[in-house]
């Protein structure tokens, strides 16, 4: 089944069961600085959930847009190195608004997977909340799941979050055992491995709660459902490959990165990363720019830049000296232009802006660069230093997890904790700088008018060309 199928399929499947059929929020969550950018489905329900926002309907069904590079939902170290994660991906989902509640859910997930898509039963795993018996006994005694295949968790896994604070609720997830031959291939590998074999398909939340800045939790007005399958990961499984990256949509895109490049993919595992990497991050930054983030120094346009300098540093090393991610946005746009026309809106944007960011960082990648090798070669200790790490920030441009991850690949630590405190430090004294020089600057301009001309009125709220009328 090809990916667009799938996310026909699931849409419509949903929409027979009585949801409506809601579009993808921008990734840009409208009104609220709690949350960088929108990591799940449920985010443009939050206030639905809350009981503040009524919707003419109580069950919906959505694709939406994620991504997950910063804040509680950070993925961007895994890309690269896992087969299931992505910076930007899609998920799929169902939710029920204070209407149906685990009983439901549990069994629109299960048709859906085993029945609709045929997914072979014998192979899938649930993990449900560790006292959460109601859930086994749905799953066990509805479905027909055998107990051996329930497995409880703790909160790390089974009890989700949108952020710090918001919607809460236990969950029950379906996961897939892709046979010993993938992930870390150890005796003792179960579902609760964080290894790609038994592979987390869907998470079926039950929203229970409202958690606040303090942590504590009250109960929103009514039980509701919220739901993510990610599009990427069930496309793989039935097109028969172990990887996102093997899908429809990333074939496309990798194999025209490989061509670039002159890459045979799949023959050599570190190119394959770096090859990886820049295939994901294309597909982030095309979404974010179009989505109206630019790169910047701060919040969450310097995300954005993160995850440009992390896909220009890895084609670096696949050997380019010069801008290059720019000539594949039609490539992305080629696989993900139907579904999302915002890419192709606003393409000749999103090209130009990425084009003036690799101009301006590889003027400063080479130095960078050298000065970290140095730094490999004469280390005493396996430890970047925080003064060392800070210049390279400030003065080359590394984001500090680039950093961090240069120096993981050859066996270093990077001094993060008093990276921190020395930018803190430099923030405090920037803008302590700046408001005594704007001061003085004010002060001294107009100082120097009084002394040659004397006496000035202000006009600018009935004038805009004259700026002050000399008295
Ligand atoms: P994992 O444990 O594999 O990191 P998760 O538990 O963090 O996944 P959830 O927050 O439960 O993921 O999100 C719901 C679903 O979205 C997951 O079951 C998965 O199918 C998909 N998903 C989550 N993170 C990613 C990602 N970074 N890239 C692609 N799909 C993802
Ligand atoms: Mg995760
Ligand atoms: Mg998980
Ligand atoms: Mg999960």
């Amino acid at each position: 089944m090809k990916s667009s199928d799938l996310r026909k399929a699931f849409l419509e499947y949903f929409k027979e069961n009585g949801h409506t059929i809601v579009k993808s929020a921008p990734l840009v969550p409208k009104n609220d600085p709690t949350l960088l950018f929108v990591n799940a489905g449920m985010v443009q329900f939050k206030n639905v959930f809350l009981g503040k926002e009524k919707r003419d309907y109580a069950r919906a069904t959505s694709c939406q847009k994620c991504v997950r590079a910063g804040g509680k939902h950070n993925d961007l170290e895994n890309v690269g190195y896992t087969a299931r994660h992505h910076t930007f991906f899609e998920m799929l989902g169902n939710f029920s608004f204070g209407d149906y509640f685990k009983k439901e859910a549990i069994h629109f997930g299960w048709d859906f997977v085993t029945r609709v898509l045929g997914i072979d039963k014998d192979k899938l795993w649930i993990t449900i909340f560790k006292d959460d018996d109601e859930a086994f006994e749905i799953w066990n005694k509805q479905e027909g799941v055998p107990s051996s295949r329930i497995v409880r968790m703790d909160e790390h896994d089974n009890f989700w979050a949108m952020g710090d604070t918001g919607p809460c609720g236990p969950c029950s997830e379906i996961h897939i055992d892709q046979g010993p031959d993938v992930g870390c291939g150890k005796p003792n590998c179960s579902v609760a491995c964080d290894c790609d074999r038994y592979l987390e398909l869907w998470n079926l939340v039950f929203m229970q709660y409202n958690r606040d800045e303090d942590g504590n939790m009250t109960p929103l007005p009514k039980p509701s459902i919220d739901t993510g399958m990610g599009l990427e990961r069930v496309s793989a499984i039935l097109q028969g490959v172990h990887s996102n990256f093997d899908i429809d949509i990333f074939r496309h895109i990798i194999g025209n990165i490989s061509e670039f490049f002159r890459i045979d993919y799949g023959k050599d595992s570190n190119r394959d990363v770096g090859v990886r990497v820049i295939a994901d991050h294309l597909r982030a930054m095309d979404f974010l720019i179009a989505d109206g983030v630019f790169p910047d120094k701060e919040g969450r346009g310097y995300v954005l830049r993160r995850i440009m300098r992390r896909a220009m540093r890895f084609g670096k090393k696949l050997g380019a000296n010069e801008p290059f991610l720019y000539r594949f946005i039609d490539t992305v746009n080629d696989v993900m232009g139907d579904v999302y026309p915002e890419l192709l809106q606003n393409k000749e944007m999103v090209v130009n802006v990425v084009k003036a960011e690799e101009e301006q960082f590889f003027e400063t990648l080479d130095s960078g660069l050298r000065i970290l090798n140095d730094i490999f070669d004469k280390a005493t200790k396996r430890v970047v230093d925080a003064e060392s790490a800070f210049k390279l920030y400030d003065t080359y441009g590394f984001p500090i997890d680039l950093t961090v991850d240069i120096a993981k690949e050859n066996g270093f630590e990077v001094d993060v904790k008093d990276f921190n405190e020395l930018l803190e430090k430099q923030r405090e004294a920037s803008r302590k700088s700046w408001k005594g020089s704007g001061d003085e600057f004010v002060w001294d301009a107009f100082g120097d008018i009084y002394k040659q001309k004397g006496k000035t009125e202000f006009v600018g709220y009935d004038e805009f060309e004259t700026k002050a009328r000399l008295l």
